[in-house]
Protein backbone atom coordinates (compact mmCIF):
# COMPACT_ATOMS: atom_id res chain seq x y z
CA UNK A 1 0.00 0.00 0.00
CA UNK A 2 1.47 4.14 -0.64
CA UNK A 3 2.57 5.86 2.30
CA UNK A 4 0.08 8.54 3.49
CA UNK A 5 -0.57 10.88 0.87
CA UNK A 6 1.16 14.63 1.14
CA UNK A 7 -1.40 17.11 0.77
CA UNK A 8 -0.23 20.62 -0.62
CA UNK A 9 -1.39 23.42 -3.18
CA UNK A 10 0.85 23.64 -5.73
CA UNK A 11 2.68 20.42 -6.89
CA UNK A 12 5.97 21.15 -9.35
CA UNK A 13 7.52 18.59 -10.89
CA UNK A 14 10.92 19.48 -11.94
CA UNK A 15 13.54 21.89 -10.39
CA UNK A 16 14.75 23.59 -13.61
CA UNK A 17 14.25 27.31 -14.42
CA UNK A 18 10.80 26.34 -15.12
CA UNK A 19 9.86 24.83 -11.61
CA UNK A 20 11.61 27.08 -9.38
CA UNK A 21 10.87 29.87 -11.32
CA UNK A 22 7.14 29.03 -10.76
CA UNK A 23 7.30 27.88 -7.43
CA UNK A 24 8.69 31.57 -6.30
CA UNK A 25 5.84 33.02 -7.83
CA UNK A 26 2.90 30.46 -6.86
CA UNK A 27 4.34 30.60 -2.93
CA UNK A 28 2.85 33.98 -2.53
CA UNK A 29 -0.42 32.23 -2.87
CA UNK A 30 -0.06 28.87 -1.22
CA UNK A 31 2.24 26.00 -0.33
CA UNK A 32 4.51 24.60 -2.86
CA UNK A 33 6.05 21.41 -3.04
CA UNK A 34 9.15 20.63 -5.38
CA UNK A 35 9.70 17.24 -6.33
CA UNK A 36 12.73 16.71 -8.84
CA UNK A 37 14.16 13.17 -9.41
CA UNK A 38 17.74 14.13 -8.20
CA UNK A 39 19.30 16.73 -7.01
CA UNK A 40 18.27 20.02 -7.32
CA UNK A 41 20.27 21.07 -9.49
CA UNK A 42 20.33 18.42 -11.27
CA UNK A 43 18.77 19.96 -15.05
CA UNK A 44 19.06 20.77 -18.10
CA UNK A 45 18.83 24.74 -16.99
CA UNK A 46 22.25 23.85 -15.49
CA UNK A 47 23.98 22.92 -18.12
CA UNK A 48 22.88 26.11 -20.17
CA UNK A 49 25.57 28.32 -22.03
CA UNK A 50 25.20 30.49 -23.89
CA UNK A 51 22.29 32.96 -22.23
CA UNK A 52 18.93 33.85 -22.87
CA UNK A 53 17.62 36.32 -25.88
CA UNK A 54 15.71 39.64 -25.14
CA UNK A 55 15.34 42.77 -27.19
CA UNK A 56 17.22 45.66 -25.32
CA UNK A 57 19.69 47.01 -27.75
CA UNK A 58 18.80 50.46 -29.02
CA UNK A 59 19.11 48.89 -33.00
CA UNK A 60 17.15 46.12 -32.30
CA UNK A 61 13.06 46.01 -31.88
CA UNK A 62 9.97 43.46 -30.72
CA UNK A 63 9.14 43.48 -34.28
CA UNK A 64 12.89 42.29 -35.07
CA UNK A 65 13.05 39.31 -32.18
CA UNK A 66 9.34 38.08 -33.70
CA UNK A 67 10.54 37.71 -37.00
CA UNK A 68 13.82 36.00 -36.26
CA UNK A 69 11.32 33.95 -33.84
CA UNK A 70 9.09 32.63 -36.89
CA UNK A 71 11.93 32.77 -39.91
CA UNK A 72 13.76 30.15 -37.31
CA UNK A 73 10.23 28.06 -37.16
CA UNK A 74 9.56 27.61 -40.57
CA UNK A 75 6.24 29.31 -39.65
CA UNK A 76 4.73 26.75 -38.21
CA UNK A 77 5.03 28.64 -35.08
CA UNK A 78 2.00 30.10 -32.52
CA UNK A 79 2.24 33.72 -33.59
CA UNK A 80 0.31 34.97 -30.59
CA UNK A 81 2.95 32.87 -28.16
CA UNK A 82 5.85 34.41 -29.72
CA UNK A 83 4.52 37.94 -29.14
CA UNK A 84 4.00 37.67 -25.73
CA UNK A 85 7.28 35.78 -25.04
CA UNK A 86 9.00 38.09 -27.05
CA UNK A 87 7.24 41.70 -25.13
CA UNK A 88 7.86 39.69 -21.61
CA UNK A 89 11.16 39.12 -22.46
CA UNK A 90 12.90 42.10 -21.20
CA UNK A 91 10.84 42.60 -17.93
CA UNK A 92 11.34 39.10 -17.06
CA UNK A 93 15.22 39.53 -17.56
CA UNK A 94 15.34 42.28 -14.62
CA UNK A 95 13.23 40.45 -12.38
CA UNK A 96 15.94 37.70 -12.85
CA UNK A 97 18.59 39.80 -12.71
CA UNK A 98 17.03 41.26 -9.63
CA UNK A 99 17.14 38.22 -7.71
CA UNK A 100 20.72 37.80 -7.88
CA UNK A 101 21.57 36.68 -11.55
CA UNK A 102 24.70 38.95 -12.67
CA UNK A 103 24.59 38.85 -16.19
CA UNK A 104 27.89 39.99 -17.97
CA UNK A 105 28.02 44.10 -17.72
CA UNK A 106 29.86 47.24 -18.20
CA UNK A 107 29.13 49.61 -15.07
CA UNK A 108 25.77 48.11 -15.46
CA UNK A 109 24.88 48.25 -19.21
CA UNK A 110 24.07 44.59 -19.80
CA UNK A 111 26.41 42.65 -22.68
CA UNK A 112 25.00 41.36 -25.56
CA UNK A 113 26.52 38.35 -28.07
CA UNK A 114 24.63 36.79 -31.18
CA UNK A 115 23.58 33.39 -31.66
CA UNK A 116 22.17 31.58 -34.98
CA UNK A 117 19.25 33.03 -36.73
CA UNK A 118 19.16 36.78 -34.71
CA UNK A 119 19.57 39.87 -36.97
CA UNK A 120 20.91 41.39 -33.80
CA UNK A 121 23.08 40.81 -30.98
CA UNK A 122 20.25 40.01 -28.18
CA UNK A 123 21.04 37.30 -25.95
CA UNK A 124 22.39 38.45 -22.24
CA UNK A 125 24.82 36.05 -20.97
CA UNK A 126 27.31 35.00 -17.61
CA UNK A 127 30.52 34.03 -18.86
CA UNK A 128 29.73 30.56 -20.65
CA UNK A 129 27.95 29.10 -17.69
CA UNK A 130 24.13 30.99 -18.06
CA UNK A 131 22.02 28.12 -16.83
CA UNK A 132 24.90 27.40 -13.78
CA UNK A 133 24.33 30.91 -12.18
CA UNK A 134 20.13 31.06 -12.75
CA UNK A 135 19.94 27.40 -11.37
CA UNK A 136 22.20 28.54 -8.10
CA UNK A 137 20.51 31.46 -7.74
CA UNK A 138 16.75 30.36 -7.86
CA UNK A 139 17.62 27.14 -6.31
CA UNK A 140 19.14 29.75 -3.02
CA UNK A 141 16.16 31.24 -3.07
CA UNK A 142 13.73 28.34 -3.06
CA UNK A 143 15.47 26.46 -0.28
CA UNK A 144 15.09 29.12 2.13
CA UNK A 145 11.16 30.57 1.27
CA UNK A 146 9.31 29.18 3.94
CA UNK A 147 5.86 28.07 1.84
CA UNK A 148 8.46 25.82 -0.42
CA UNK A 149 9.39 22.35 0.08
CA UNK A 150 12.01 21.05 -1.81
CA UNK A 151 11.80 16.57 -2.27
CA UNK A 152 15.17 15.76 -3.95
CA UNK A 153 16.09 11.92 -4.93
CA UNK A 154 11.77 11.82 -5.44
CA UNK A 155 10.66 10.06 -8.88
CA UNK A 156 7.43 11.31 -10.24
CA UNK A 157 6.02 7.92 -11.35
CA UNK A 158 2.77 8.93 -12.96
CA UNK A 159 0.11 11.54 -12.58
CA UNK A 160 -3.49 11.19 -10.47
CA UNK A 161 -6.22 11.22 -12.45
CA UNK A 162 -9.79 10.86 -12.78
CA UNK A 163 -12.92 12.45 -14.58
CA UNK A 164 -10.14 14.18 -16.70
CA UNK A 165 -8.90 16.19 -14.01
CA UNK A 166 -4.93 16.06 -12.11
CA UNK A 167 -5.16 15.51 -8.46
CA UNK A 168 -1.72 15.31 -8.02
CA UNK A 169 1.35 12.67 -8.60
CA UNK A 170 2.28 9.04 -7.35
CA UNK A 171 6.03 9.25 -7.00
CA UNK A 172 8.69 6.61 -5.71
CA UNK A 173 10.94 8.19 -2.76
CA UNK A 174 13.08 5.68 -0.91
CA UNK A 175 11.74 2.66 -2.28
CA UNK A 176 8.09 3.61 -1.24
CA UNK A 177 5.29 4.89 -3.59
CA UNK A 178 4.10 7.92 -1.63
CA UNK A 179 0.55 9.92 -3.33
CA UNK A 180 1.13 14.09 -3.57
CA UNK A 181 -2.13 15.37 -3.52
CA UNK A 182 -2.04 18.85 -5.03
CA UNK A 183 -4.76 21.33 -5.72
CA UNK A 184 -2.53 21.65 -9.41
CA UNK A 185 -0.07 19.88 -10.87
CA UNK A 186 2.92 21.52 -12.89
CA UNK A 187 4.84 19.89 -15.20
CA UNK A 188 8.26 21.12 -15.73
CA UNK A 189 10.01 18.08 -16.18
CA UNK A 190 12.01 19.23 -18.72
CA UNK A 191 13.00 17.47 -22.48
CA UNK A 192 13.78 14.18 -23.57
CA UNK A 193 17.56 13.88 -25.41
CA UNK A 194 18.64 10.41 -23.68
CA UNK A 195 16.20 8.87 -25.90
CA UNK A 196 19.48 9.73 -28.66
CA UNK A 197 22.58 7.94 -28.22
CA UNK A 198 24.35 11.66 -28.57
CA UNK A 199 22.30 14.26 -27.11
CA UNK A 200 24.17 17.10 -25.17
CA UNK A 201 20.86 16.46 -22.58
CA UNK A 202 22.04 15.31 -19.08
CA UNK A 203 20.92 11.97 -17.72
CA UNK A 204 17.62 13.13 -16.12
CA UNK A 205 16.30 13.77 -19.72
CA UNK A 206 14.17 10.81 -20.47
CA UNK A 207 10.68 12.09 -21.38
CA UNK A 208 8.96 11.54 -18.45
CA UNK A 209 6.70 14.24 -18.52
CA UNK A 210 5.21 13.50 -21.79
CA UNK A 211 5.05 10.24 -21.01
CA UNK A 212 3.51 10.78 -18.13
CA UNK A 213 1.12 13.11 -19.93
CA UNK A 214 0.57 10.59 -22.32
CA UNK A 215 -0.85 8.03 -20.17
CA UNK A 216 -3.24 10.78 -18.17
CA UNK A 217 -4.61 11.96 -21.79
CA UNK A 218 -2.57 15.14 -22.20
CA UNK A 219 -2.50 16.83 -26.34
CA UNK A 220 1.02 16.26 -27.47
CA UNK A 221 1.62 18.47 -29.85
CA UNK A 222 4.97 19.31 -32.79
CA UNK A 223 7.38 15.79 -31.26
CA UNK A 224 9.10 15.36 -34.73
CA UNK A 225 10.95 18.93 -33.99
CA UNK A 226 13.69 17.93 -32.14
CA UNK A 227 16.23 20.15 -32.41
CA UNK A 228 19.82 18.38 -32.91
CA UNK A 229 22.97 21.56 -31.81
CA UNK A 230 25.45 22.09 -34.45
CA UNK A 231 28.24 21.96 -32.84
CA UNK A 232 28.87 19.47 -29.74
CA UNK A 233 32.33 18.30 -29.24
CA UNK A 234 32.94 15.51 -31.53
CA UNK A 235 34.19 12.82 -28.71
CA UNK A 236 32.36 9.82 -27.51
CA UNK A 237 30.96 11.53 -23.95
CA UNK A 238 27.72 10.34 -22.20
CA UNK A 239 26.15 13.56 -22.20
CA UNK A 240 28.49 15.57 -25.15
CA UNK A 241 30.14 18.28 -24.41
CA UNK A 242 28.74 21.58 -26.01
CA UNK A 243 30.72 24.39 -27.54
CA UNK A 244 28.25 27.17 -27.57
CA UNK A 245 26.93 29.05 -30.86
CA UNK A 246 28.28 32.37 -28.84
CA UNK A 247 31.65 30.97 -29.95
CA UNK A 248 30.65 31.27 -33.53
CA UNK A 249 28.55 34.64 -32.22
CA UNK A 250 31.74 36.02 -31.10
CA UNK A 251 33.90 35.25 -34.23
CA UNK A 252 34.90 31.18 -34.51
CA UNK A 253 34.43 29.68 -37.93
CA UNK A 254 32.86 26.56 -39.66
CA UNK A 255 35.84 24.77 -41.58
CA UNK A 256 36.15 21.46 -43.20
CA UNK A 257 39.32 18.88 -42.98
CA UNK A 258 40.78 21.63 -46.21
CA UNK A 259 40.43 24.67 -43.95
CA UNK A 260 37.79 25.90 -45.92
CA UNK A 261 34.82 27.53 -44.46
CA UNK A 262 31.60 25.65 -46.10
CA UNK A 263 28.50 27.10 -45.29
CA UNK A 264 27.20 30.22 -46.74
CA UNK A 265 26.53 31.58 -43.18
CA UNK A 266 27.79 30.34 -40.21
CA UNK A 267 25.43 31.71 -38.08
CA UNK A 268 22.01 30.86 -39.84
CA UNK A 269 19.03 28.83 -37.71
CA UNK A 270 20.66 25.61 -36.11
CA UNK A 271 18.40 23.60 -38.13
CA UNK A 272 20.43 24.60 -41.46
CA UNK A 273 23.99 24.83 -39.56
CA UNK A 274 23.59 21.47 -38.14
CA UNK A 275 21.87 19.85 -41.74
CA UNK A 276 25.27 21.52 -43.23
CA UNK A 277 27.31 19.98 -41.00
CA UNK A 278 25.75 16.63 -41.19
CA UNK A 279 26.52 16.74 -45.20
CA UNK A 280 29.89 17.78 -44.82
CA UNK A 281 30.54 15.06 -42.53
CA UNK A 282 29.75 12.60 -44.97
CA UNK A 283 33.16 13.98 -47.08
CA UNK A 284 35.25 14.14 -43.56
CA UNK A 285 35.42 15.82 -40.40
CA UNK A 286 34.15 19.46 -39.12
CA UNK A 287 36.39 21.82 -36.97
CA UNK A 288 35.01 25.05 -35.09
CA UNK A 289 38.10 27.60 -35.38
CA UNK A 290 38.44 30.52 -33.02
CA UNK A 291 42.22 30.36 -33.05
CA UNK A 292 42.47 34.13 -33.88
CA UNK A 293 41.19 34.97 -30.93
CA UNK A 294 43.49 35.49 -27.88
CA UNK A 295 44.43 33.29 -24.94
CA UNK A 296 43.22 35.62 -22.62
CA UNK A 297 40.19 36.73 -24.50
CA UNK A 298 38.96 32.85 -24.39
CA UNK A 299 39.59 31.98 -20.85
CA UNK A 300 38.04 35.15 -19.67
CA UNK A 301 34.74 34.95 -22.47
CA UNK A 302 34.41 30.90 -22.21
CA UNK A 303 36.26 29.69 -19.36
CA UNK A 304 34.24 26.98 -18.87
CA UNK A 305 34.75 25.71 -22.44
CA UNK A 306 38.40 26.92 -22.53
CA UNK A 307 38.87 24.57 -19.70
CA UNK A 308 37.13 21.65 -20.70
CA UNK A 309 38.76 21.70 -24.37
CA UNK A 310 42.18 21.82 -22.50
CA UNK A 311 41.65 18.66 -20.33
CA UNK A 312 40.85 16.80 -23.87
CA UNK A 313 44.24 17.93 -25.31
CA UNK A 314 42.75 21.17 -27.60
CA UNK A 315 43.76 24.68 -26.93
CA UNK A 316 40.87 27.12 -28.22
CA UNK A 317 43.56 29.57 -29.34
CA UNK A 318 45.52 26.99 -31.15
CA UNK A 319 43.66 24.55 -32.70
CA UNK A 320 40.58 23.23 -34.19
CA UNK A 321 38.26 21.80 -32.54
CA UNK A 322 36.58 18.49 -33.98
CA UNK A 323 32.49 19.19 -33.42
CA UNK A 324 29.29 16.83 -34.70
CA UNK A 325 25.53 17.82 -33.93
CA UNK A 326 24.11 15.95 -31.26
CA UNK A 327 20.36 15.90 -30.22
CA UNK A 328 19.38 18.65 -27.81
CA UNK A 329 16.29 20.44 -27.65
CA UNK A 330 12.66 19.22 -27.97
CA UNK A 331 10.58 22.05 -29.74
CA UNK A 332 7.23 20.07 -29.18
CA UNK A 333 5.68 18.54 -26.22
CA UNK A 334 2.35 18.86 -24.04
CA UNK A 335 0.06 21.54 -25.70
CA UNK A 336 -0.93 24.44 -23.43
CA UNK A 337 -2.27 27.82 -24.19
CA UNK A 338 -0.55 30.93 -23.08
CA UNK A 339 -1.42 30.53 -19.35
CA UNK A 340 0.47 26.62 -19.41
CA UNK A 341 -3.01 25.07 -18.90
CA UNK A 342 -3.17 21.97 -20.38
CA UNK A 343 -6.00 19.97 -21.78
CA UNK A 344 -6.52 18.62 -18.56
CA UNK A 345 -8.01 20.26 -15.44
CA UNK A 346 -5.70 21.46 -12.94
CA UNK A 347 -2.67 20.56 -14.75
CA UNK A 348 -0.15 22.48 -16.21
CA UNK A 349 3.36 22.70 -18.13
CA UNK A 350 5.94 25.09 -18.58
CA UNK A 351 9.63 25.28 -19.50
CA UNK A 352 10.68 22.12 -22.61
CA UNK A 353 7.96 19.57 -21.62
CA UNK A 354 5.60 22.04 -22.66
CA UNK A 355 4.48 22.91 -26.55
CA UNK A 356 3.18 26.61 -26.30
CA UNK A 357 4.05 26.93 -29.67
CA UNK A 358 6.66 29.68 -29.53
CA UNK A 359 9.41 27.36 -31.70
CA UNK A 360 7.42 26.15 -34.41
CA UNK A 361 9.41 23.64 -36.19
CA UNK A 362 12.91 24.58 -34.91
CA UNK A 363 13.70 26.79 -31.67
CA UNK A 364 15.45 29.79 -32.05
CA UNK A 365 18.91 29.59 -29.92
CA UNK A 366 18.14 31.26 -26.25
CA UNK A 367 14.53 31.27 -26.43
CA UNK A 368 14.13 28.33 -24.44
CA UNK A 369 15.28 29.80 -21.20
CA UNK A 370 13.16 32.70 -22.30
CA UNK A 371 10.49 30.58 -22.75
CA UNK A 372 10.35 28.46 -19.19
CA UNK A 373 10.79 31.92 -17.63
CA UNK A 374 8.32 34.36 -19.24
CA UNK A 375 5.70 31.58 -19.50
CA UNK A 376 6.26 30.22 -15.99
CA UNK A 377 5.99 33.84 -14.49
CA UNK A 378 2.94 34.38 -15.00
CA UNK A 379 1.34 35.27 -11.18
CA UNK A 380 -0.88 32.70 -10.39
CA UNK A 381 -3.78 34.89 -9.84
CA UNK A 382 -6.60 32.52 -7.97
CA UNK A 383 -5.41 29.31 -6.36
CA UNK A 384 -8.84 27.06 -6.73
CA UNK A 385 -8.78 25.01 -4.22
CA UNK A 386 -10.09 21.57 -4.58
CA UNK A 387 -12.29 20.06 -1.65
CA UNK A 388 -11.15 17.48 0.51
CA UNK A 389 -14.37 15.58 -0.20
CA UNK A 390 -13.54 15.25 -4.11
CA UNK A 391 -9.67 14.15 -2.66
CA UNK A 392 -11.43 11.21 -1.00
CA UNK A 393 -12.80 9.89 -4.02
CA UNK A 394 -9.39 9.60 -5.60
CA UNK A 395 -7.75 6.07 -5.85
CA UNK A 396 -3.92 5.21 -6.37
CA UNK A 397 -2.40 2.21 -8.46
CA UNK A 398 -0.94 -0.02 -6.12
CA UNK A 399 2.78 -0.51 -7.32
CA UNK A 400 5.56 -2.88 -5.98
CA UNK A 401 9.18 -1.37 -6.05
CA UNK A 402 11.46 -3.42 -6.92
CA UNK A 403 15.44 -3.63 -5.84
CA UNK A 404 17.98 -1.32 -8.23
CA UNK A 405 19.99 -4.31 -8.72
CA UNK A 406 17.54 -6.52 -9.73
CA UNK A 407 18.05 -8.35 -13.20
CA UNK A 408 15.39 -6.52 -14.61
CA UNK A 409 16.56 -3.23 -13.87
CA UNK A 410 19.61 -3.88 -15.35
CA UNK A 411 17.81 -5.14 -18.05
CA UNK A 412 16.00 -1.95 -18.30
CA UNK A 413 19.68 -0.26 -18.61
CA UNK A 414 20.08 -2.91 -21.89
CA UNK A 415 16.78 -1.57 -23.52
CA UNK A 416 17.46 2.24 -22.91
CA UNK A 417 20.68 1.66 -24.77
CA UNK A 418 18.65 -0.06 -27.35
CA UNK A 419 15.96 2.78 -27.55
CA UNK A 420 19.05 5.34 -28.07
CA UNK A 421 20.41 3.51 -31.00
CA UNK A 422 17.00 3.31 -33.33
CA UNK A 423 16.21 6.90 -32.40
CA UNK A 424 19.92 7.78 -33.99
CA UNK A 425 19.47 5.55 -36.48
CA UNK A 426 16.13 6.37 -38.10
CA UNK A 427 14.73 9.66 -36.14
CA UNK A 428 18.05 11.75 -36.06
CA UNK A 429 19.17 14.56 -37.79
CA UNK A 430 18.17 12.79 -41.39
CA UNK A 431 15.11 11.10 -41.83
CA UNK A 432 13.40 8.50 -43.99
CA UNK A 433 9.53 8.23 -43.32
CA UNK A 434 9.34 5.07 -45.28
CA UNK A 435 12.05 3.15 -43.06
CA UNK A 436 10.32 4.78 -39.61
CA UNK A 437 6.90 3.02 -40.90
CA UNK A 438 8.62 -0.38 -41.66
CA UNK A 439 11.60 -0.88 -39.22
CA UNK A 440 11.89 1.92 -36.32
CA UNK A 441 8.11 2.23 -35.65
CA UNK A 442 7.68 -2.05 -35.19
CA UNK A 443 10.64 -2.01 -33.21
CA UNK A 444 9.66 0.66 -30.85
CA UNK A 445 6.58 -0.94 -30.62
CA UNK A 446 7.89 -4.01 -29.81
CA UNK A 447 10.05 -2.76 -26.78
CA UNK A 448 6.46 -0.56 -25.56
CA UNK A 449 4.30 -3.58 -25.13
CA UNK A 450 7.44 -5.42 -23.45
CA UNK A 451 8.16 -2.52 -21.04
CA UNK A 452 4.32 -2.07 -20.75
CA UNK A 453 3.73 -5.77 -18.71
CA UNK A 454 6.46 -4.95 -16.48
CA UNK A 455 4.76 -4.21 -12.91
CA UNK A 456 7.14 -4.27 -10.26
CA UNK A 457 9.20 -1.68 -11.17
CA UNK A 458 11.76 1.50 -9.64
CA UNK A 459 12.34 4.97 -11.63
CA UNK A 460 15.64 2.79 -13.60
CA UNK A 461 12.69 0.56 -14.86
CA UNK A 462 10.14 3.59 -15.13
CA UNK A 463 12.62 6.04 -17.14
CA UNK A 464 12.90 2.72 -19.68
CA UNK A 465 9.39 3.02 -19.71
CA UNK A 466 8.87 6.81 -20.60
CA UNK A 467 11.77 6.85 -23.12
CA UNK A 468 9.78 4.23 -25.41
CA UNK A 469 6.37 5.81 -25.05
CA UNK A 470 8.33 9.46 -25.52
CA UNK A 471 10.16 7.61 -28.50
CA UNK A 472 6.86 6.18 -29.91
CA UNK A 473 5.00 9.96 -30.17
CA UNK A 474 8.17 11.13 -31.87
CA UNK A 475 8.46 8.65 -34.70
CA UNK A 476 4.61 8.62 -34.73
CA UNK A 477 4.76 12.10 -35.64
CA UNK A 478 7.88 12.05 -37.91
CA UNK A 479 6.53 9.14 -40.29
CA UNK A 480 3.16 11.81 -40.71
CA UNK A 481 5.12 14.37 -41.77
CA UNK A 482 6.43 13.48 -45.24
CA UNK A 483 8.30 16.85 -46.44
CA UNK A 484 10.64 18.48 -44.51
CA UNK A 485 10.71 21.36 -42.16
CA UNK A 486 12.42 23.26 -39.54
CA UNK A 487 14.22 20.79 -37.64
CA UNK A 488 12.58 17.65 -39.65
CA UNK A 489 14.84 16.81 -42.38
CA UNK A 490 12.87 14.18 -44.01
CA UNK A 491 12.92 12.50 -47.28
C1 LIG B 1 24.17 21.80 -22.93
C2 LIG B 1 22.97 22.68 -23.04
C3 LIG B 1 23.13 24.04 -23.30
C4 LIG B 1 22.00 24.86 -23.41
N1 LIG B 1 22.18 26.21 -23.61
C5 LIG B 1 21.09 27.03 -23.67
C6 LIG B 1 21.24 28.45 -23.79
O1 LIG B 1 22.33 28.98 -23.82
N2 LIG B 1 20.11 29.20 -23.87
C7 LIG B 1 18.84 28.66 -23.83
O2 LIG B 1 17.85 29.40 -23.91
N3 LIG B 1 18.69 27.32 -23.68
C8 LIG B 1 19.76 26.50 -23.59
N4 LIG B 1 19.59 25.14 -23.44
C9 LIG B 1 18.23 24.61 -23.28
C10 LIG B 1 17.72 24.94 -21.87
O3 LIG B 1 18.75 24.78 -20.95
C11 LIG B 1 16.55 24.06 -21.46
O4 LIG B 1 15.58 24.01 -22.47
C12 LIG B 1 15.90 24.60 -20.19
O5 LIG B 1 16.87 24.77 -19.20
C13 LIG B 1 14.80 23.68 -19.73
O6 LIG B 1 14.37 24.11 -18.47
P1 LIG B 1 13.21 23.33 -17.74
O7 LIG B 1 13.00 24.00 -16.43
O8 LIG B 1 12.06 23.18 -18.65
O9 LIG B 1 13.79 21.84 -17.54
P2 LIG B 1 15.14 21.34 -16.85
O10 LIG B 1 16.03 22.47 -16.49
O11 LIG B 1 15.71 20.28 -17.68
O12 LIG B 1 14.61 20.71 -15.49
C14 LIG B 1 13.84 19.53 -15.50
C15 LIG B 1 13.71 19.05 -14.07
O13 LIG B 1 12.76 18.00 -13.99
C16 LIG B 1 13.27 16.94 -13.19
N5 LIG B 1 12.58 15.70 -13.57
C17 LIG B 1 12.51 15.11 -14.80
N6 LIG B 1 11.76 14.00 -14.73
C18 LIG B 1 11.35 13.87 -13.44
C19 LIG B 1 10.57 12.92 -12.73
N7 LIG B 1 10.05 11.83 -13.32
N8 LIG B 1 10.36 13.10 -11.40
C20 LIG B 1 10.89 14.17 -10.75
N9 LIG B 1 11.65 15.10 -11.38
C21 LIG B 1 11.86 14.95 -12.69
C22 LIG B 1 14.76 16.96 -13.50
O14 LIG B 1 15.49 16.23 -12.56
C23 LIG B 1 14.99 18.47 -13.50
O15 LIG B 1 15.13 18.94 -12.18
C24 LIG B 1 20.70 24.31 -23.30
C25 LIG B 1 20.54 22.95 -23.03
C26 LIG B 1 21.66 22.13 -22.89
C27 LIG B 1 21.47 20.68 -22.60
Amino acid sequence: MPNNPIRTNFLVIGSGIAGLNFALNAAEKGKVTIVTKKKSIDSGTNFAQGGIATVISKTDNFKKHITDTLTAGGGKNNKKAVEFMVKKAPEAIKRLAEKGVRFANKSGKLLLTREGGHSEKRIVYVGDYTGKEIEKVLSEKVKTHPNIEIMEDTFALDLIISKKSCYGCLSIYKNKTVPILADQTILTSGGSGQIYKCTTNPKIATGDGVAMAIRAGAKIKDMEFIQFHPTAFARKLSPMFLISETVRGEGGKLVNKKGINFLKNDLASRDIVAKGIYLEMKKGPVFLDISHKKTSYLKKRFPKIFETLKKYGYDMAKDKIPVTPAAHYQCGGIETDIKGQTNIKNLFAFGEVACTGVHGANRLASNSLLEALVFSDQIVKNLKKISEKEFKKVKFQKIKIVDKNSNKTKESKKTKKEIQEIMWEYAGIARNCNKIKKTALPKMEEINQKLKKIKSINPEIAESQNMALTSLQILKAARKRKKPLGCHFAN
